[in-house]
């Protein structure tokens, strides 16, 4: 089979991508699994927020507000994105020269972020332990994805632009010849002048099939809970309460809790599986924050956040295998960068117009290359 694009991978990464190249030829992307959203992209927390992550994918972040906000017509009028009570970021006595820090960054990259009263803050979240919390920042704009009509508005997209997802296909070898790339699933072989790696964490393994160096890209586990709170407390309103050193957070899900410990254990590309010591530590880092009491676990699940050395995406065409693109490395952030980043590699590989609002947020054609030093 023949096509203008092959993308390797369904994942957010590889179905945005598409959504982007489905406009210029055929694209065919190939996953190994039966489903969309099998990995990482299915076991998300679905927060947005400017105030998470390096300088990079905080303006990411921002240049990906707009789709989100105002998704194209495949989208069919969904609500991407619903506003809560933002994100709440605390701090117990020992972190308190944290917050400082923190506002003063957030303040360089003019994010909406200051600092407010304990009182508002236990009025918001009551749960919170008062001896706990010493200071907290807000974000009031952040908000909850849905992260399933995200990737089915892409997946329509790429659909009504005659583009294929194929099922069911593991690519297990990749040749070129002729300027063509040739990638060879157990049933099939699929030809194209250009490769997009997005393979999530397995990333490395296919740019090492592809015969590029590995970028050393590294799978970290990352642990979630969900709990019933079995108080009559109405959450629906809470805003993300997350640790200002990124040590647990939690948020209403559906009248229940979800929770994660921010663990991030290095794992191999893998179905990831939740271990019993992180699902302890999550339960003692919440219990100690806040007056809940976890006593049954209704549900349970682990996932990789894929990051490079450098903690930053890598896309952008191999340096030494051209037509071959990474799509590689959003770690904790590829659900809400997902608009940006699918903007740069569309860019990058049709030579399209780079948009002010990129250049005009520092994110220049050089600043995610595999040929930085990572
Ligand atoms: C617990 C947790 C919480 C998170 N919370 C957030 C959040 O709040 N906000 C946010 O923006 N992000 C969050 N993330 C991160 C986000 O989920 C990821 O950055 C994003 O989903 C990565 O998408 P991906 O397409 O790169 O990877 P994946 O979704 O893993 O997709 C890669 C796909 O490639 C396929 N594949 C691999 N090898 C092959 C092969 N050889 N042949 C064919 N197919 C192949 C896989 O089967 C997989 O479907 C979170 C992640 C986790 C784990």
């Amino acid at each position: 089979m023949k096509a203008d694009f092959l993308i390797i991978g369904s994942g957010m990464a590889g179905m945005s991508a598409a959504y982007r190249l489905s406009k210029y030829g055929k694209v065919i992307v190939l996953e190994k699994e039966s489903l969309l959203g099998y990995h990482t992209t299915g076991r998300s927390a679905a927060f947005f927020t400017e105030n998470y992550g390096n300088k990079i994918i905080r303006s990411i972040t921002k240049a990906s507000r707009y789709f989100l906000e105002n998704p194209p017509s495949c989208f069919k009028n969904a609500e991407l994105m619903t506003k809560y009570g933002g994100s709440l970021f605390i701090a117990n006595k020992h972190q308190s020269k944290l917050v400082d820090k923190e506002l003063n960054y957030a303040k360089s990259l003019s994010a909406n972020v200051f600092e407010i009263e304990k009182k508002e803050v236990l009025n918001m979240v009551p749960v919170i332990r008062e001896e706990y919390l010493d200071r907290a920042l807000h974000e009031p704009d952040s908000k909850v994805m849905d992260v399933d009509l995200i990737h089915q508005g892409f997946a329509r997209g790429l659909k009504d632009n005659d583009g294929k997802i194929i099922f069911n296909s593991e690519v297990q070898k990749i040749e070129k010849n002729n300027n063509l790339w040739k990638l060879i699933t157990k049933n099939d072989e699929f030809v194209s002048p250009i490769v997009i790696n997005a393979a999530g964490a397995w990333c490395d393994e296919i740019s090492i099939l592809a015969g590029c160096n590995s970028l050393n890209l590294a799978p970290k586990r990352r642990t979630v809970i969900i709990f019933d709170h079995l108080k009559d407390i109405n959450t629906s309103k809470w805003p993300v309460v997350i640790d200002i050193e990124d040590n647990f957070y939690f948020k209403s899900e559906a009248g229940k809790i979800l929770a994660s410990p921010a663990d991030e254990t290095d794992s191999p590309p893998c179905d990831s599986q939740p271990e019993e010591l992180d699902i302890a530590l999550t339960i003692d880092r919440i219990e100690n924050a806040t007056n809940f009491k976890i006593k049954n676990i209704d549900h349970k699940w682990s996932g990789l956040r894929s990051f490079f050395p450098d903690r930053t995406p890598v896309v952008g065409e191999d340096p030494s295998r051209s037509g071959f693109y990474w799509l590689a490395g959003q770690g904790g952030y590829g659900i809400q960068t997902a608009p940006g980043i699918s903007k740069i590699i569309e860019c990058l590989i049709t030579g399209h117009n780079w948009p002010d609002y990129l250049y005009d947020l520092s994110i220049t054609p050089e600043t995610l290359s595999p040929k930085r030093k990572i």
